[in-house]
C-alpha cells in the first residue's frame, strides 16, 4: 500500500523543477495521491503547466495568495474538483521585495515588512481557512520554513520575522484545528538551490556553511524535503501536530 493512497491534496508553490513544491507533488503523487496545484502569473503558468500534465494533476489554476477574488475562484475549482473532500495542504510559498533581502534589517520598510508577513505567513492562515471546510475526514496541512526564524542569518533579513511568524502560525493553527483532526506542522529546510533562493545575497554561503558545519556535513536536496513531506503528509506522522520538523542535515543544533 503506497503512503498516500486515495489521499487529495493541493500543493502551492511550484514555479519550475527545482522547487521544493514540485519535489513534493512529485512524491505525492508516486505515492498515491492526486494534486491540485497553483501558479503565480501567466509568467509561471508556461513552466508549470506542462509539469501539472505530468503529474496528470486534476487542477491547476492561478493562485497569488494577496488576490481574493483567484483564491475565491481556485478553491471554488477545487471544491468541485475534488468533490468537497481534500487531505492534505502543502504551503511552500514565500516572498520578499530583493530590497529588503541584505543591507541592514534595521533599514527594513514598513511596506516591505508588510508585505513578506502577508505573502509568506498570513497565506498560511488564509489558505488553511479555506481549505479546512474541505478537510472532512481530517488532513494535514505543512509548511514550509527556515532557520532564519530562530537564529540571525545574515541577508534573510526581513524574511526571519517572516518565517518566525509562519512558525507561531502553525502552532496556533495546529491547536485551532486539532479537535477536527486536522494537523498543521512546519518543514524546516536546509539552503537549497532554486528560484527563492537565488534572490537572497550569499546564498552560496549559506551552502558552504552548511556543508562544513552540519553533522552531517553536507547540504540537503529537495528530494529529502520530499519524503519529510511524505512523513507529515502520512498517516505515519498521525499524532504529530504543532511541530517545526528540520531537514537541514542537522544544522540548527550546532553551536560556535
Ligand atoms: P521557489 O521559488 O521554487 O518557490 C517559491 C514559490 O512562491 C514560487 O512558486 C512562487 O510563485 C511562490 N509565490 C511567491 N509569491 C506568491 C504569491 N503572492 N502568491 C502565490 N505564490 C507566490 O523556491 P523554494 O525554495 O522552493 O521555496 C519554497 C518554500 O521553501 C518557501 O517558503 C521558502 O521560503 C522555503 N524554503 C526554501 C529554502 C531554500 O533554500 N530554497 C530553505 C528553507 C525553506
Amino acid at each position: 500500500m503506497k503512503l498516500l493512497e486515495g489521499k487529495r491534496g493541493l500543493v502551492f508553490g511550484v514555479a519550475n523543477e527545482r522547487s521544493i513544491a514540485w519535489s513534493i507533488a512529485e512524491a505525492a503523487v508516486a505515492q498515491g495521491a492526486e494534486v491540485g496545484l497553483n501558479y503565480l502569473g501567466d509568467r509561471m503558468e508556461r513552466r508549470v503547466r506542462p509539469l501539472a500534465e505530468r503529474l496528470e494533476a486534476p487542477l491547476c489554476l492561478p493562485c497569488d495568495v494577496t488576490d481574493e477574488a483567484q483564491l475565491d475562484a481556485f478553491f471554488a475549482r477545487a471544491t468541485e474538483v475534488f468533490e468537497g473532500r481534500l487531505d492534505f495542504l502543502v504551503h511552500s510559498l514565500a516572498f520578499a521585495r530583493r530590497e529588503e533581502l541584505g543591507g541592514r534589517f534595521l533599514d527594513t520598510s514598513r511596506e516591505g515588512f508588510a508585505l513578506a508577513l502577508d505573502i509568506s505567513a498570513y497565506s498560511l492562515v488564509e489558505l488553511t481557512r479555506r481549505a479546512a471546510p474541505l478537510l472532512t475526514d481530517g488532513g494535514s496541512v505543512v509548511a514550509l520554513t527556515y532557520y532564519g526564524a530562530e537564529k540571525v542569518v545574515p541577508n534573510y533579513n526581513v524574511m526571519g520575522p517572516a518565517k518566525a511568524a509562519l512558525e507561531a502560525c502553525v502552532r496556533y493553527l495546529a491547536c485551532d484545528l486539532g479537535a477536527d483532526a486536522v494537523r498543521v506542522n512546519g518543514l524546516s529546510a536546509g539552503p537549497v538551490r532554486t528560484l527563492a533562493a537565488a534572490g537572497i545575497p550569499g546564498f552560496r554561503g549559506m551552502l558552504k556553511a552548511c556543508a562544513e558545519r552540519a553533522p552531517l556535513r553536507r547540504n540537503i536536496t529537495q528530494a529529502e524535503v520530499a519524503d519529510a513531506a511524505l512523513f507529515l503528509l502520512s498517516d505515519l506522522s498521525r499524532a504529530v501536530t504543532g511541530e517545526v520538523l528540520h531537514v537541514d542535515a542537522g544544522y540548527h543544533v550546532t553551536g560556535a
